[in-house]
């Protein structure tokens, strides 16, 4: 027997079966317990709160921050003949009261509001007197302060609900959830263990890439050409990488477009626009582009620098894509990438705790950009998604295993020369003494008189830092995490030490625009 979530599924929206975790998330709404939805990107959130929402008595309200969204989400339920409307900021103040009082009319099955409308107690009355069927919190992690995404309106509704009795349950939906996250989000909400849907976190046509060692520009010049009219959006770190990547590509006659924070409303406003429709096929932007951009043809999401946390790349990579067609995510590293993160959480205003714990997320980052395993085994590892030792088949270094060599020796060397400094040092001056290098810092410490200095002189400075890195990313060598990370010994760097455990580095190239992968 077809239940009537089902009907609605098929006549309402037209689809043929529930997508993972959809069917036991609303079920559970249904039974009035209070639900949190951990679902990709693409994943088929929206259905999980407005199927009950239909089926249930009373008003639908869906707390979301991204104002830009809520119109094209009350749209397509106008479209297929429900009764929805938003209210928020961007509406004239009379306007925003004939909704209210529709609303208080019972006129709407559901409410798109923004966080802000809490400071409203207006708004917070006339929830006290209507019927509320659910309340529905779109992208949950921005309540938790452990989210990437904190934003502190968001978690001051929390009490301001418990104020307004007549909830009868609340759903909480997002993309990206750590373990602390979640944590956070079951504790906030009254979320009991049971009721956690977790479909994880894998999306199979997502192929992760990392290109190092290449001129960034010329990477993308040839990547773009190789790929005309597809869409893309390349992330760039500052407003003024993305301006003057803009300037070159469109000096070079490509379609593209421009997103940051520095722009007018207007301008961001149309930027945004030509590239949903295809006018603009591809859309160079700071991390302020991107929350809520439904766009499902998404082909490759190229970052130009590392960004600060695992998080907000896979959030980030992951609007690529959402139409479940083959995409890449190509990451272009560089040494001075770390640099220009680690100097964006000194200048942040957290406090030492918060800090430490940025940079331990940046250290995640890091070793993602320099791990030879598969990068998305890497990613789900992060968010305790997959066990260890499985590889997607897909990812840069999957693709690139073909040739490996021993560095077992010269790990060995590094991990020495790591202990005889003291373990007080960091890889730049590893590195430096392993060269053996004259720089002042190395004779005023000293170093140059341990017996490891000058022992890998072989080879440059910037490739025993990418091999200490390699080493810190594979686990062989820890890091006492701060703005200057030491380098520390663990139980793995002494197995490797005492030769009990061999270490392998796969050497074979790494994918470049021009080579056969992309095409
Ligand atoms: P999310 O919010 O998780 O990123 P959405 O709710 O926007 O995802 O859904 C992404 C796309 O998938 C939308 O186009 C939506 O209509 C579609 N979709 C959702 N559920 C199903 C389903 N069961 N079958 C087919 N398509 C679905």
């Amino acid at each position: 027997m077809i239940g009537q979530e089902e009907n609605i599924l098929k006549t309402y929206f037209g689809y043929e079966s529930f997508r993972p975790g959809q069917r036991q998330t609303i079920d559970k709404v249904i039974e009035r317990e209070n639900t949190l939805a951990v679902m990709p990107t693409g994943g088929g959130k929206s259905l999980c709160y407005q199927i009950p929402g239909m089926t249930m008595d009373g008003t639908a309200i869906i707390i979301s921050p991204l104002i830009s969204l809520m119109k094209d989400q009350v749209d397509a339920l106008q479209s297929l003949g429900i009764s929805a409307t938003y209210i928020n900021s961007s509406l004239e103040q009379e306007e925003q009261r004939a909704r209210l009082q529709a609303m208080e009319g019972g006129q709407y099955k559901f409410v798109y509001v923004a966080p802000e409308r809490f400071d409203s107690t207006f708004f917070v009355n006339v929830l006290r007197r209507i019927k509320i069927s659910l309340v529905a919190f779109d992208e949950a992690h921005c309540i938790s302060q452990w989210g990437h995404d904190f934003r502190p309106s968001y978690r001051s509704i929390v009490p301001t609900l418990s104020r307004v009795k007549n909830i009868p349950v609340t759903v909480a939906l997002t993309a990206t959830a750590t373990e602390d996250v979640i944590n956070d989000i079951q504790s906030l909400l009254g979320i009991a263990d049971g009721n956690v849907v977790n479909t994880g976190f894998e999306r199979e046509n997502l192929a992760f890439h990392i290109v190092k060692g290449k001129d960034k520009g010329t990477y993308i010049r040839s990547f773009l050409n190789e790929h005309p009219n597809e869409s893309g959006i390349i992330y760039a770190a500052t407003r003024k990488q993305t301006d003057s990547l803009h300037d070159q590509l469109s000096k070079k006659g490509l379609s593209v477009s421009k997103y940051h924070a520095g722009l007018t409303e207007e301008e961001r406003k149309a930027a945004q626009a030509a590239f949903i429709h295809d006018e603009k096929s591809i859309m160079i932007a700071t991390n302020a582009f991107g929350m809520g951009i439904d766009k499902s043809n998404v082909r490759f999401v190229i970052h130009y620098a590392m960004p600060m946390t695992i998080e907000s790349y896979y959030q980030e990579a992951g609007r690529a894509g959402r139409d479940g067609e083959h995409s890449d995510c190509i990451l272009l590293f560089s040494p001075q990438d770390i640099q220009l993160q680690k100097f964006l959480i000194e200048q942040s205003l957290m406090d030492d705790t918060a800090k430490q714990k940025e940079y331990s997320k940046l250290q995640a980052m890091i070793n993602y950009c320099h791990t030879h395993s598969c990068l998305t085994t890497f990613i789900l590892d992060y968010f305790n998604d997959c066990p260890s030792g499985t590889t997607c088949g897909r990812c840069s270094n999957c693709l690139h295993r073909q040739e490996r060599t021993d560095i077992t020796e010269e790990a060995q060397m590094i991990l020495s020369c790591v202990k005889r400094m003291g373990e007080r040092f960091g890889v730049g001056m590893t590195a430096k003494v392993l060269k053996g290098s004259r720089d002042k810092k190395i004779s005023d410490f000293r170093l140059n008189s341990i017996s490891t200095y000058g022992i890998l002189s072989a080879y440059t400075e910037k490739e025993l830092t990418e091999w200490i890195h390699f080493l810190i990313a594979e686990q062989l060598l820890a890091t006492e995490e701060g703005k200057f990370p030491t380098l520390k010994l663990n139980q793995n760097s002494v197995d490797v030490l005492k030769g009990k455990r061999q270490v392998w580095m796969y050497t074979a190239p790494i994918p470049s625009g021009e080579e056969a992968d992309y095409q």
